[in-house]
Order: C-alpha cells, then structure tokens, then sequence
C-alpha cells in the first residue's frame, strides 16, 4: 500500500515509490506521526510484485501529453532537483546530462511544456541528428538510484518526521481501517489494484520491462531513444560508483517476471549503438532484472471514495497505475491524491502544533 492516516496517527498509504511520496507530502504538512504506511514490501526488499525498485530511473520524456502528465512532471522535475540541491549525495538523485531522441512520433506539445521548465533545454540541430533520428534535446535530466532513493525516503519519513511504517500484507483494502481511529486511506497499491479486494480494477495492467545492470564508469550521460515499437535507454545510476541500468522493453499486458538473453543480447547491442562509451569499453555485466509497470488503461487514477466501514463514514483515496512513470509523476500526483481530502486534512493538528500544546 501507499500511506495511511490514522487518527492516532490519522493516514495510510504503501511502500512503493507512489504510496511514500504519498507520506511525503503529508509529512512536509506536518502530519507525519499520523501517517502509518502499512505494506508487504517495503524499502531494501526486491519481489517481482514490488515494481519500485526495479526502475531504471531517470526523468524522461516518456510520461503522457494529458494535462494531468505535464503537470505532475513539471511538479516532479521541481521536488526532485530541489532534493538534489539540498541533499545531495545523500539522496542518490543527480543532475546529469541526458539526450532524447526520436525515430518518429515527437511528441511536440509534451516537448513545448518541458521546454518551460527544463534546465540547459535545447533542441539539437538536423545536422547533429543520427541516421534514422527525425527530432533530438537535450537538457539536464535527474537520475536516480532507485533502491538507494526508496531506502533514503523510508529513512527520511521515520527518523525525521515520525512517519510509522508497518509489514503487513492486507486480505482486501478495508483491513486497512481495522483501527477505528484511521480516517483516511490511500491506496497505492500498484498492479496488485487489479486483484485487491475492495478495488479489484479491470483497467489495471503489467508493462514488463527488462533491464541489464552493468559497470560503465565511463559512461555518465544519460541517452534515450524512442522508437515506433522499441525504447532504448542508458541511465547512469548515482552513488553507484560507475554503474549503469541499460534498457529496454515496453511489454503491454505481460505480466512474466523471467528474464530472458535474447532480450539482454539485444539492449547491449541497442545501447552500444546509442553511445559511443559503451561500444569502446565493453561493459561488465553485473545483473539482469525484469519489472512490471502498474499501468492503467485510461492512465493513473487519482480519486477519492467515500466508504462506510464498520458503520463509520471513511475517505479511501486510490492512486495507483503510474506507468512507467512512477518517480518521476509520483509526488505530483500525491500532492492531487493529498488535496482530495483536503477538508479532512485540515482538522487535523499538525506536530508542529501538536508539539507547542
Ligand atoms: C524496468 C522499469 C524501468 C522504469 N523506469 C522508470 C523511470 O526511469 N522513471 C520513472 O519515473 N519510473 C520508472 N519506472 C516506473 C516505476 O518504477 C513505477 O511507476 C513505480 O515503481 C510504481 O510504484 P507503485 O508504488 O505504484 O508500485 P510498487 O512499487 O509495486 O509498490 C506497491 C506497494 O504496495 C504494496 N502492496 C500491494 N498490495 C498489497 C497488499 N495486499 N497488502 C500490503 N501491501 C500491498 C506492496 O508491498 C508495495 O509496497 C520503471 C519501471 C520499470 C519496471
């Protein structure tokens, strides 16, 4: 799950990287020792039912056009560059110089938005254009270290702002308000959206993505390439000491956690002809990992549901089906998830104040 909020403590929500933006966002409002995160996986663990830690992870142009889209990028790319500057290091996020390109399909009016907002944004000239290539930025693009970055939020949340986090696997979403005083629950769930009970959505589907980590000091920009039906990527990964993730696949519906040489055979060709560090230095392969994208059709669903559960009136607020998008949408959409209770949320005494009495 994403985070929860009790009463006691006054909110709910899961581990993955939805449900703790989800925490975050409560916790900078003051409302972190209220906020219980209750979830079977949590930040250090790997499961293919876990897809967070798996991210590659890097901001990109690769999140939808909607409004909805642009604006939780514009709001990400603003919180995570923040972090890097104040935290530094320690947050495993880096500003790192990164290239997109595309065969076809440019998706312009997604380009003009970022334009606004990107650092160092330009537009490569038709002659500094690849063979195949019809549209190319470049911009400083944050990377992240995605297990690293899970396990500095999990750490941040508890010893900073008293967020309680708590291993437990729920039958059906309505365990989550077991403890009357809890008010407010979000449901950040992931795939599992689609099987939980109490949500059990249709619309919910995987998007297998398989990734090569390997050693490549030398490489340290990050390169995209988006294609008709393929996406290649090259996302050095901070505080790694010169490792690198290499990708990738966009597989719609499938749901296989295996990993597979033909596809590692073919990222390591793909991403050797996208950057000029790999193909002169071979790199040392050091795992092969796949991963599932909670994906949605329609696109994530923020939304809040009234519910009665054991005769009192409860917010169960859903946030799930972030895509391939997760770090980089995820605290935009939480700062919409959070708001959606807003009338709730306001009654609350925060620690601030709940310190001073
Ligand atoms: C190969 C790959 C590359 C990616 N690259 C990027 C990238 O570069 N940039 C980017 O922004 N995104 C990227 N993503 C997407 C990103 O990883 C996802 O959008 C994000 O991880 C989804 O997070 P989540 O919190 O919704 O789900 P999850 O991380 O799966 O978390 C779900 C949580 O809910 C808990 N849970 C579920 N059901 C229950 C239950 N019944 N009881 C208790 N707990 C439960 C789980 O234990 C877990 O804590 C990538 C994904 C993949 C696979």
């Amino acid at each position: 799950m994403g985070a929860i909020c009790n009463s006691a403590t006054d909110n709910y929500a899961s581990a993955g990287i939805i449900g703790l933006n989800v925490a975050l966002v409560l916790a900078e409002r003051g409302l972190g020792s209220r906020v219980m995160v209750i979830a079977e996986h949590l930040p250090g663990d790997t499961s293919i039912k876990y897809t967070s830690p798996w991210a590659g992870c890097n901001f990109s142009a690769i999140s939808g056009s909607d409004a909805n889209a642009l604006r939780w990028d514009r709001l990400g790319y603003a919180q995570l560059t923040r972090l890097e500057s104040l935290e530094g290091e320690k947050s495993y996020i880096k500003r790192t110089p990164s290239t997109e390109f595309w065969d076809e399909d440019v998706p312009h009016d997604k380009i003009r938005a970022m334009s606004e907002y990107l650092e160092d944004f330009r537009i490569l000239p038709s002659g500094e254009l690849p063979k195949g290539v019809k549209f190319a930025v470049s911009f400083t693009t944050v990377t992240l270290n995605a297990p690293k970055y899970l396990e500095y939020l999990h750490r941040r949340l508890r010893d900073q702002h008293g967020v309680h986090f708590v291993r437990q696997r729920l039958s059906d979403i309505y365990a989550a308000f077991s403890d009357n005083n809890t008010r407010i629950v979000f449901n950040c769930s992931g795939n599992e959206a689609k099987t939980l009970g109490g949500v059990e959505d249709e619309k919910c589907y995987p998007t297998r993505g398989q990734v090569v980590l390997a050693r490549a000091p030398g490489m340290r920009r990050n390169v995209m390439r988006h294609g008709k039906d393929y996406v290649t990527y090259i996302i050095p990964r901070p505080g790694s000491n010169g490792n690198v993730i290499l990708g990738g696949y966009l597989q719609k519906g499938n749901g296989d956690g295996s990993t597979y040489s033909y596809e590692t055979e073919s990222i390591l060709d793909r991403t050797k002809k996208l950057a000029l560090e790999l193909s002169e230095n071979e790199p040392e392969i050091l795992a092969v990992v796949a991963g599932l994208r909670p994906s949605r059709e329609g696109g994530t669903r923020i939304q809040r549901e009234h519910v009665i559960v054991h005769g009192l009136e409860r917010s169960l607020v859903h946030n799930y089906g972030a895509g391939g998008t997760g770090f980089q949408a995820g605290y935009g959409m939480a700062i919409d998830a959070v708001q959606s209770v807003d009338d709730i949320l306001s009654t609350l005494k925060s620690d601030k104040l709940r310190l001073k009495l």
